[in-house]
C-alpha cells in the first residue's frame, strides 16, 4: 500500500559519516568553474546536522599565518556548537530542553537560539502563520522529525488535538532580556526549516572574521557566497529540476554576496495510496501541504531568511506565495509540477537578477 519514497533521507541522512551521496542530491547544485582556476582555493567538507557541509575559500586575501587547520577547526566547531543548541535530533540540545519545559516561566536562552526564533517569529507574522516553527508535534506525527515515519495517515482526531499545542503566538520573546516563554505548556519548536540557513550565515561570518573575503558556504544545499570564485567569475549555482528521477539543473544563477535556499516536495515525502505527503506542514490544517508547487527557491542577504521564506512560500503555494513574495520584493523562483512537466513563475525581483 505504502511506498516510502524518501529512502535517501531515511537511509542516508541518518548515517553519520555516510554523507557523500548527498553532494549529488541537493536542490541547489554547485556548478564548476567554466574557466581554468586563476586563483588558489581551499575546499573543505564534512558531515553535519544529518546532512553534509562544504566550504570553498579563495586564499588570496588570507593572512599568511592562517592555516587550513585553523579554518577547518573554526568551521567544524561552529557547526558543532549550533547543532548542540538547535537540534531536535539531540535530546541534550538547548532547544530540546526548552521543548521539555512544562512551565510558563521565562527561560534565558543563548543568542543563537534567540536570533533564530526572533527571525522565525517575524516571518511567521509576515506570512500570516504559514511559517510556524511550533508545528513541531505535527512534523513528528507525520514522521518527518527524528523518529522515522509510519506508513499510514495519522488519525484526524490526533491531528486536531496536536494542533492545539501549536501556534507561533503561543511563544513569547523578550528582546531586552533575550529570554522566551511558552503561553501553553505543551508548546515545542522545530527549527529544521531555518537553522541550517542560520548555520551557513554563522560560518560565513566566522570566515570573514578570519580574514576570508571570498567564499562559498553550503550546508545541506543552502548556500551563501561572497566575492568571486577561483576562476575570478561570479559564483554560480544551479537550481535543481524538482524530480527524483534524474538530477539536472533547471536554472543556473549567479550569487553575489547573498544567500540562497530551496524547499521542495520531491525529496522528503511519503507516498501513501498514490498521494504525496511532503514534509511541509500547513499549520492551519496540520496536514502536509497539497498543491502543485514542486519547489521554491529564495535569495536573500542572509541564508537564514532565504531558508525560512522557502518553507513559508511552500506552505502558501504558487499563487498566494507569489503575490506575497512580489509585495515584499523577494527574489523567488516557484517551480510548478503538472504531471511530469514543469513550469515556473519568477517574482519581479528574481527576473531583474543577472543569471
Ligand atoms: P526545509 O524546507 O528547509 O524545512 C522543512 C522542515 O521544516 C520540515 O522537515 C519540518 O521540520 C519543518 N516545517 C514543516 N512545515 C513547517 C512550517 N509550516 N513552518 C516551519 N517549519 C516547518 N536530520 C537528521 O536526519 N539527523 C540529524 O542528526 C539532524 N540534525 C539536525 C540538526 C539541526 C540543528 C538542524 C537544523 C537540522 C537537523 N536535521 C537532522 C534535519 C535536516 O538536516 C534538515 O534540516 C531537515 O531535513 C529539513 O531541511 P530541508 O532543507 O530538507 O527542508
Amino acid at each position: 500500500m505504502t511506498l516510502v519514497v524518501n529512502a535517501r533521507l531515511n537511509n542516508t541522512k541518518r548515517v553519520a559519516g555516510d554523507v557523500l551521496p548527498l553532494f549529488f542530491l541537493f536542490a541547489i547544485l554547485l556548478i564548476s568553474c567554466t574557466r581554468q582556476a586563476e586563483r588558489s582555493q581551499w575546499v573543505f567538507s564534512g558531515p553535519t546536522m544529518g546532512t553534509s557541509w562544504s566550504v570553498k575559500i579563495i586564499t588570496d586575501s588570507l593572512q599568511s599565518d592562517t592555516s587550513r587547520q585553523t579554518i577547518e577547526t573554526g568551521i567544524t566547531s561552529q557547526l558543532e556548537q549550533i547543532d548542540s543548541l538547535l537540534s531536535t535530533y539531540r535530546p541534550d540540545s538547548e532547544l530540546m530542553e526548552f521543548n521539555r519545559e512544562r512551565s510558563l516561566k521565562w527561560v534565558d536562552v543563548s543568542s543563537s537560539f534567540y536570533t533564530v526564533l526572533e527571525q522565525a517569529q517575524e516571518i511567521s507574522q509576515l506570512s500570516n502563520g504559514a511559517f510556524d516553527v511550533t508545528v513541531s508535534p505535527l512534523v513528528n506525527l507525520w514522521g518527518f522529525g527524528p523518529e522515522l515515519g509510519k506508513d499510514t495517515i495519522p488519525d484526524a482526531g490526533v491531528i486536531t488535538q496536536l494542533l492545539k499545542q501549536t501556534g507561533y503566538q503561543n511563544l513569547e520573546l523578550d528582546t531586552e532580556q533575550q529570554r522566551i516563554r511558552k503561553r501553553i505548556p505543551e508548546l515545542s519548536v522545530d527549527l529544521s526549516s531555518i537553522a541550517k540557513g542560520f548555520a551557513v550565515d554563522q560560518v560565513a561570518l566566522s570566515l570573514e572574521k578570519l580574514g576570508v573575503k571570498e567564499y562559498l558556504v553550503e550546508i545541506g544545499g543552502e548556500l551563501r557566497a561572497k566575492g568571486r570564485n577561483a576562476a575570478n567569475q561570479a559564483w554560480r549555482v544551479g537550481i535543481e529540476t524538482p524530480t527524483l528521477q534524474l538530477q539536472s539543473v533547471y536554472k543556473a544563477i549567479q550569487l553575489v554576496d547573498e544567500g540562497i535556499a530551496t524547499s521542495g516536495d520531491y525529496r522528503n515525502f511519503y507516498d501513501i495510496d498514490g498521494q504525496r505527503y511532503s514534509h511541509t506542514i500547513d499549520p492551519e490544517t496540520g496536514y502536509p501541504v497539497k498543491h502543485d508547487l514542486a519547489s521554491v527557491t529564495v535569495l536573500a542577504k542572509s541564508t537564514m531568511i532565504a531558508d525560512a521564506w522557502a518553507t513559508a512560500l511552500s506552505v502558501m503555494g504558487a499563487d498566494k506565495g507569489y503575490t506575497l513574495a512580489n509585495q515584499l520584493q523577494l527574489p523567488v523562483l516557484f517551480i510548478i509540477r503538472t504531471g511530469d512537466k514543469y513550469t515556473d513563475k519568477a517574482t519581479s525581483a528574481f527576473i531583474r537578477r543577472k543569471s
